[in-house]
């Protein structure tokens, strides 16, 4: 297969354009096309036609075809399965807020770490994601549903600091002026809490907004839910989230799946307003989607209002996530799990 063109930064571009020769304005005209989903070179009309044919020699364009597409009659989310150019399949989520709307991007096919709730990690890790099959994402989203996409959430199949490099470069390539433009403070990134990459990323100072799957106060709850934490345990991430404030000065958002039985008590609480105190945090509480090969089930509503409200009254800022699209199983990996079971793919 031949090499991607849309993981190329604009300098990078310019550079293999003028090794072939050609004059440096090309660079930006070839960038803009693939930006705003250009099929392949033969579109680029502005381009001489010698020169189209040696870029369609060297470079393919990648574009992903659309699997399934629903559309949630309760509240107009959309989610895609989308066919890769090696047939893999990933989903992207469109979710409709006032506040703009907002794609739900996968980092990866499959996902190595094992949480034991999380439907997109069943079948392991296949493959990660290169940065121009992250930006497509984005792109044929927005270019699909017609709907100007304001916001980026690392959110889906996959752990974005598994696939670090290439997750730093989409971020690169979808901020960039002459590309999609996106801003760093609309893009937040998920991670289940990979810590040296959390300090790397820290460097970086990227204005993003960084979320850490907490989901437990402590090992003992946490170890029996993400083997992550078996290798770096709850006091060393939560070291790593109070250096990443410090150095970027961005507050982080720790998601808690409230799991029926395991961590959703009064005492499980406690232990997490301890945990969190001088960390300027704030607690997103997702009530867990019941995945059907997993025996854990979702805390009731009650229980969720009253560790929020316990959570409130103690000074950590609380909410509880909304629930989008629950009619077409927005949440993330079921789609692709379950196109995989019929198809046997
Ligand atoms: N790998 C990244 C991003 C993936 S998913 C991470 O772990 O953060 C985004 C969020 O959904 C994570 O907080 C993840 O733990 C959570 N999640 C996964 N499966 C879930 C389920 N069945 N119910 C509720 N939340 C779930």
């Amino acid at each position: 297969m031949k090499p991607e063109i849309k993981n190329l930064t604009l300098p990078e571009l310019e550079a293999e354009l003028h090794e072939m020769g050609e004059p440096k304005f090309r660079a930006a005209q070839i960038y803009t096309w693939l930006h705003r989903g250009a099929p392949d070179f033969s579109a680029m009309t502005n381009l001489p036609l010698s020169l189209r044919e040696k870029l369609a020699d060297r470079w393919e364009i990648t574009a992903p075809q659309v699997v399934r597409k629903l559309v949630s009659e309760l509240d107009g989310t959309i989610k895609y399965l989308w066919r890769l150019r090696d047939g893999n399949c990933v989903e992207t989520v469109l979710m409709r807020y006032h506040h703009g709307n907002t794609v739900c991007i996968s980092s990866e096919v499959g996902c190595p770490m094992g949480c034991a709730f999380c439907a997109s990690t069943i079948g392991g890790l296949v493959r990660r994601l290169s940065a121009g099959e992250m930006l497509d994402e984005v792109l044929f989203t927005q270019l699909d549903s017609g709907l100007e996409i304001s916001n980026i959430v690392l959110m889906g199949i996959g752990e974005p600091l598994d696939n670090y490099d290439n997750v730093l470069r989409f971020l690169e390539l979808v901020n960039s002026p002459e590309g999609m433009n996106i801003g760093m403070r609309h893009i937040s990134l998920s991670t289940c809490g990979i810590v040296p990459r959390i300090r790397e990323l820290a460097e970086s100072k990227l204005q993003l907004t960084l979320s850490v799957s907490l989901h437990a106060p402590e090992d003992s709850i946490r170890n029996t839910i993400m083997p992550v934490n078996r290798r770096w345990n709850v006091e060393e991430l939560l070291d790593a989230c109070r250096d990443y404030f410090q150095a970027t000065g961005r507050r982080i958002s720790f998601e808690y799946a409230m799991i029926r039985g395991v961590n959703d008590s009064v005492d499980d609480a406690k232990l997490l307003i301890r945990r969190l105190r001088g960390l300027a945090a704030h607690v997103n509480l997702i009530p867990l989607n019941h995945v059907d090969e997993s025996p854990l089930e979702p805390s009731d509503r009650e229980t969720v209002l009253r560790f929020q409200k316990q959570l409130e009254d103690n000074g950590v800022p609380c909410t509880i996530r909304r629930t989008l699209g629950s009619d077409i199983d927005a949440s993330c990996g079921q789609l692709r799990r379950k196109y995989q079971e019929k198809t046997g793919e």
